[in-house]
Formats: C-alpha cells, sequence, structure tokens
C-alpha cells in the first residue's frame, strides 16, 4: 500500500482530481463521506449531535437537517470545535479501519481529508501530501456558477478553513486546477507518476 493524503479547499477541484486518481486505480478513504455515515440515523454521531444541538437540527424525515447545522457551526467557531469534537475520533477511527484493510495490498489509497491542512497529516501517517490549488476567485466562481451555491455560503466556508498558503505549506505535491479540465488532467497524471514512485507504507497512524 502507497499511503498519500488528498486536499484542497472547497471549490478546488479536490472531488474531480479524487475521481481521476480513482479512475487510475486509487482506493479512496473519503473522510466526508464516514461523516455522512455516522451522521445518519443510527450512526454513532447522530444523538450526541441532537444532544448538543437541539432538536432543530432534525429535518422532518429524521435525517439530520445538515444546512441548519452547517449555518450554527459557521456562524460560530466554539460550536465548530464542539462539533469537530463529536464526530473526529469516529471519522479517525474508521478510516485507520480501513486503511488496515488495505495495508497488505499493493493499492495506492487515497485519504482524503478536507481538514488536512489543520493540523491532520501527522495524524493520518501519509507518505506524502497532494493538495489542490487554484485562485481563490477561480474556486469561488466554480461554487457559485457551477454547483449554484450561494455566494455570501461560498464566501463563509472558505473563510472557516485554512487558507491556501497554509495548504500549500503542508503539499508535497501541488496539482494546479488554475486551468481548464484537460489541463487538470494532466497534472493528475504528473500527480500520479509522483505517487508511484513513492514508498510503500508510510508511517503508521498513531
Ligand atoms: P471540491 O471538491 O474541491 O469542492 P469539485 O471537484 O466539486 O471541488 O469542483 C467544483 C466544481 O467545479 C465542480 O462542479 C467541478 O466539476 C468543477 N470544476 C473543477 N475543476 C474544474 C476545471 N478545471 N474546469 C472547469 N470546471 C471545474
Amino acid at each position: 500500500m502507497i499511503r498519500i493524503g488528498l486536499t484542497g479547499g472547497i471549490g478546488s477541484g479536490k472531488s474531480t482530481v479524487s475521481d481521476l486518481l480513482a479512475a487510475r486505480g486509487a482506493v479512496l478513504i473519503d473522510a466526508d463521506r464516514i461523516v455522512r455515515e455516522i451522521q445518519a440515523p443510527g450512526g454513532v454521531a447522530y444523538q450526541p449531535i441532537i444532544d448538543r444541538f437541539g432538536p432543530g437540527v432534525v429535518a422532518a424525515d429524521g435525517t439530520l437537517d445538515r444546512p441548519a447545522l452547517a449555518a450554527i457551526v459557521f456562524a460560530d467557531e466554539a460550536a465548530r470545535k464542539e462539533l469537530m469534537a463529536i464526530t473526529n475520533p469516529h471519522v479517525g477511527r474508521i478510516m485507520a479501519e480501513r486503511m488496515a484493510a488495505e495495508a497488505d495490498t499493493d493499492n495506492v489509497v487515497v485519504l482524503d481529508i478536507p481538514l488536512l491542512a489543520e493540523g491532520g497529516k501527522a495524524r493520518y501517517g501519509v507518505g506524502g501530501v497532494v493538495v489542490v490549488d487554484c485562485p481563490i476567485d477561480t474556486a469561488l466562481r466554480r461554487l457559485v456558477d457551477i454547483r449554484g451555491m450561494d455566494e455570501e455560503d461560498a464566501r463563509r466556508r472558505m473563510a472557516s478553513q485554512a487558507t491556501r498558503e497554509e495548504r500549500v505549506a503542508v503539499a508535497d505535491f501541488v496539482v494546479d486546477n488554475s486551468g481548464d479540465l484537460a489541463h487538470l488532467t494532466s497534472e493528475v497524471e504528473r500527480a500520479w507518476a509522483w505517487i508511484q514512485s513513492l514508498p510503500a507504507g508510510g508511517t503508521p497512524p498513531d
């Protein structure tokens, strides 16, 4: 197993890069998807979140009202930290379990961790970190024009993440997504070749 981390700010093109890496055979372990699993009814984080944030974060169908929860935590840093304290230990454990299942394979395992730049690098013991990077205005335009996100909401989410500079500072390899999709594909080819050159294993997680 070769283990790498993948990160990038919202709108950078991280999901698109994940798909391109998966198409080349990478096994993705996606922190966002794990968050959604543990926040679903019956998931380990579901009831603790309701206990902390109240019935206002439950939708009519009994699932968590993620926009309502996002509105609370993006407006209140202390609340955001509390939500992370509820979910992060489970996300870390589940990622470790999925990595253990790949340990004896020759697969490239890509840990897709949105907040890797906020302190997760050592914790996940990756052999290298790939950061998807593009100008802030480009990311904003993609979120608003392509994904239909409200501009103020997009700006708030971007402001709550690590800065572009902080993210690039933890990168071992930068995928430039300031151009079109053909340019991104050639960047991913370059990244894939670099990933193949890394030693298998990576350091074990804490
Ligand atoms: P992230 O996962 O980083 O938030 P996505 O990969 O979902 O970002 O990209 C945001 C949007 O921009 C998506 O609709 C995606 O298809 C589009 N996109 C990403 N990169 C490019 C690009 N180089 N050219 C055009 N559209 C792009």
